[in-house]
């Protein structure tokens, strides 16, 4: 069976073709700038990349040119639309409704739709995927593979905030999570490579890409994670903060006079490693600078790895110090030895060792990175939320 996974975001889409149960992806490709001068497609595939700039007014004209560049040509991906068996599609937030990924109807549209105030950037650009996908492509089952829904297996005490109860039961106020996708595919991963049943492996996986997040899981479930009611909290990231004093938002609206917009650009788009370095969000470029001695470059790394050092070291004891494996992913994690290294030194005690050498040796494949008797072994596996969405989406419509 074909599956076209989609994720849409505010002005693009990203989209794959895989074709089930063998896994392997038959094309991709990226939509961008709809609705702006200067919107672009580029497809690979087997017979190559084409890049198109035309204009696309809106999302339904940036996925019919996706399929026709799937279907016209000399050995084009697909023969016809037909032969897509389902579309898959990213939902970042499913709130406490979703804890599993689900065959699009009616009500479960309205229902995300009535999750929209939870994520307002993400959620509603997820809808217009799904309602075009349906208009574009009738007929075709749509199924919804949600971020937060991993994390529903967290116990009350991770999820609850210490605040007054009525704000959770009326206002849905709890920490929800996200990259539960990319934290279940590398859980589910690393129990393979560790040979046992995921049901008996307990993790701690970090997510480290221009977003970061880092997941307890026990016996194949999440039990917490460091990302809450929003994508703000937790590890430091590229231009979020991560944890602070909430207090200093009450700060700078009394000192600075800053209004709700400027303050979350400010924790969301200007802080984190941006924020600390002034010069960028990107770890490649913040390494090379420190290389050159940069010492806002340098204290930008040292802030992002201390953070996550100390959410490891929280998360050991989440575990009772039964942890069979610490995994990194995602661009920085996959890609970066010099930031593995750094954010587990001085574990050794805690029974997180590296083998120094293995490490640095490690780019972007799976390999087991620890030092031999090392309690709790230490891998690198590259995440692929787009394949288990396809994976879900597969075993969802099949029958
Ligand atoms: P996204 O969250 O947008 O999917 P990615 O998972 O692609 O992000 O991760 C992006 C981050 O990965 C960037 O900070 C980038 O600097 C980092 N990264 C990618 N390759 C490397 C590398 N070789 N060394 C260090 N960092 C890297």
């Amino acid at each position: 069976m074909k599956i076209l996974v989609l994720n849409c975001g505010s002005s693009s889409i990203k989209y794959q073709v895989f074709a089930l149960p063998e896994g392997t992806v038959i094309a991709k490709g990226l939509v961008q700038k709809l609705g702006e001068p200067g919107a672009s497609i580029r497809q690979s595939s087997g017979r190559g990349d084409v890049t198109v700039t035309e204009v696309m007014p809106d999302h339904t004209a940036g996925l019919k040119k996706a399929l026709e560049l799937l279907t016209t040509g000399d050995g084009a991906p697909l023969a016809s639309v037909r032969d897509l068996g389902a579309i898959g599609h990213r939902v970042v937030h499913g709130g406490e409704r979703f804890t599993e990924t689900v065959l699009v109807d009616d009500e479960v549209l309205a229902e995300i739709e009535r999750h929209n105030e939870l994520a307002p950037l993400h959620n509603p650009p997820n809808l217009v995927g799904i309602r075009i996908a349906r208009e574009v492509l009738p007929g075709v089952p749509n199924v919804a593979v949600f971020d937060t829904a991993f994390h529903q297996t967290m116990p009350k005490t991770a999820y609850l905030y210490a605040i007054p109860q009525s704000l959770y039961r009326e206002a849905q106020i709890r920490r929800y999570g996200f990259h539960g996708t990319s934290h279940r595919y590398v859980a589910a991963r690393t129990a393979e490579l560790l040979g046992k049943p995921a049901s008996e492996t307990n993790l701690i996986t970090c997510h480290l890409g221009n977003g970061t997040s880092i997941c307890a899981i026990e016996g194949g479930r999440s039990v917490d994670t460091s990302m809450g009611l929003t994508p703000l909290e937790g590890l430091v990231m590229g231009t979020r903060a991560g944890d602070f004093d909430p207090a200093i938002i009450f700060h700078l609206e009394r000192v600075r006079k800053m209004d709700t917009k400027a303050l979350d650009d400010l924790f969301n788009k200007k802080s984190g490693l941006l924020g600390v370095s002034g010069k960028s969000n990107d770890v490649r470029e913040l390494l090379a600078l420190r290389e050159k001695g940069d010492a806002d470059a340098a204290l930008a790394i040292e802030l992002f790895t201390y953070r996550l050092k100390k959410y490891i070291g929280a998360y050991l004891a989440v575990l009772d110090g039964r942890c069979d494996a610490v995994v990194f992913t995602a661009g920085i994690g996959e890609n970066s030895p010099v930031i593995r290294e750094e954010s587990v030194r001085g574990l050794e005690r805690l029974g997180v060792a590296l083998d120094r050498d293995k490490n640095a040796s490690v780019i972007g494949r799976e390999a087991n990175v620890s030092a031999s008797g090392s309690a709790t072994q230490i891998l690198v596996v590259p995440t692929n939320e787009e394949k288990l969405i396809a994976m879900d989406t597969y075993a969802l419509t099949r029958a």
